[in-house]
C-alpha cells in the first residue's frame, strides 16, 4: 500500500532502472555530495572534473571536493590546499564547494590543517583513520570526535561508524548536535566488500540516536573514483528501513548546510 512508481532519486544508486518502485514516504531529494576524492589524496583514481562530471550525471546540485589532508601517506602538499581559491565555484553547471577531508590526529581532536591552509576551504570533515590516530578506548575515542567537534572549523564528522574506534552513539549525537556538526553515514563504509567491518549495525545505531534527539546527519559517498560520485544506496538503505526522517538529512537541504558553514561567496 506504500508502493506507488515515482520519478527516478538522485542517490538511490542500487536500483539501475529510471523508475523505481519504494515506499513513497522515503523520497529524498539528495542535492549534493561533500565527500569525494581525486588523484590529489594518493590512492583515489580520478580527476577534479571527471567527479564533476559524475556528480552532474546524477543530477546532484552540488559537489564537494575532499581529499585527504597532508597527515595520510601520499595525500597532498598544505600548498593545495592554500591554493583552492582558483578552483571556480560553478564548473559545467555544477555548483562545487571547497572542502578536506582533515584527520584527527590526537585524543584531543586535533586535525592536520594549518589555519593557513584552511582560509580558502568553505568546509572541513575530520575522520580517524589509521595511519593518523592510534585507536585507543571508547573515552579516549569521545575526547578526540567531541575535541574536532568543539573546533570551529570542523564541519562534519566523517564516517564515525569505524569499529576500530568504538565510541557511544547518544553522547556522540548529542556533542553534534550541540556544536553544530553533522554526523556522517558513509556510504562507502556499507559496502559489503569495505573493510570497516560492522559499520552497518554501528550506522544504526548511530541514526537511532540521531532520530532520537533529532541530530542532522549528512550521506557522503566517500567515491574514491567518479562513478561512485553520489553514490548513496546503502546508506538509502538503511534510512528507508528506518523510515529516518528527510527533514534531518542535509544533503536535501544544501541552503542549510551554506548557512551552517558561513558561506558568502
Ligand atoms: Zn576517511
Ligand atoms: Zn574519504
Amino acid at each position: 500500500m506504500y508502493e506507488q512508481l515515482v520519478q527516478p532519486i538522485i542517490g538511490m544508486g542500487y536500483k539501475e532502472c529510471c523508475w523505481s518502485t519504494v515506499r513513497t514516504e522515503v523520497i529524498m531529494n539528495l542535492k549534493m555530495d561533500l565527500h569525494t576524492h581525486t588523484l590529489a589524496s594518493g590512492h583515489a583514481y580520478s580527476t577534479l572534473e571527471e567527479n564533476i562530471r559524475a556528480a552532474k550525471e546524477r543530477g546532484l546540485q552540488y559537489y564537494g571536493i575532499s581529499d585527504h589532508a597532508v597527515g595520510m601517506p601520499g595525500a597532498a602538499h598544505t600548498f593545495y590546499f592554500m591554493n583552492m581559491r582558483i578552483i571556480p565555484r560553478e564548473i559545467h553547471g555544477m555548483k562545487v564547494l571547497r572542502g578536506v577531508e582533515a584527520n584527527i590526529v590526537n585524543y584531543q581532536g586535533q586535525i592536520d590543517m594549518v589555519p593557513e591552509s584552511l582560509r580558502f576551504i568553505d568546509y572541513v570533515i575530520a575522520s580517524a583513520h589509521i595511519p593518523c590516530l592510534k585507536p585507543g578506548t571508547v573515552d579516549e575515542h569521545m575526547s578526540a570526535y567531541i575535541g574536532a567537534m568543539e573546533n570551529p572549523k570542523v564541519n562534519i564528522i566523517g564516517h564515525p561508524d569505524d569499529t576500530r574506534y568504538p565510541v557511544d552513539y547518544e553522547q556522540l549525537a548529542l556533542a553534534a548536535k550541540k556544536n553544530n556538526v553533522m554526523l556522517e553515514v558513509n556510504n562507502t563504509s556499507l559496502n559489503p566488500n569495505g573493510f570497516r567491518v560492522n559499520a552497518r549495525e554501528n550506522i544504526i545505531n548511530m541514526l537511532k540516536m540521531c532520530k532520537k534527539h533529532e541530530v542532522d546527519i549528512i550521506l557522503g559517498s566517500d567515491a574514491h573514483i567518479s562513478p561512485l560520485v553520489g553514490e548513496f544506496g546503502y546508506a538509502m538503505e538503511i534510512l528507508t528501513e528506518m523510515d529516518f526522517p528527510e527533514e534531518l538529512v542535509i544533503n536535501c537541504y544544501p541552503e542549510k548546510f551554506l548557512e551552517l558553514i558561513g558561506f558568502t561567496k
